[in-house]
């Protein structure tokens, strides 16, 4: 088996670019509705690539899933 991506490396980098860009925030606040600028797009890209990190329960609830 190989190493686990590094999904802590990418999500600082992704919400390092998140909390100075207003589009990518923008983006996040409308998925579906926005697309996140060329540099947020691949660090989100990278992101979601690095696996199922924990922090995106957050995402599924947003999404519609169980509720709490
Ligand atoms: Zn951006």
């Amino acid at each position: 088996m190989t190493a686990p991506p590094d999904w802590h490396a990418a999500d600082k980098a992704y919400q390092l670019h998140h909390t100075t860009c207003p589009q990518c925030r923008a983006a996040g606040l409308n998925p579906g509705g926005l697309e996140r600028c060329p540099d947020g797009a691949e660090l989100w890209a990278t992101y979601q690539q690095a696996g199922d990190p924990p922090h995106f329960t957050w995402l599924r609830k947003r999404r519609g899933g169980k509720k709490p």
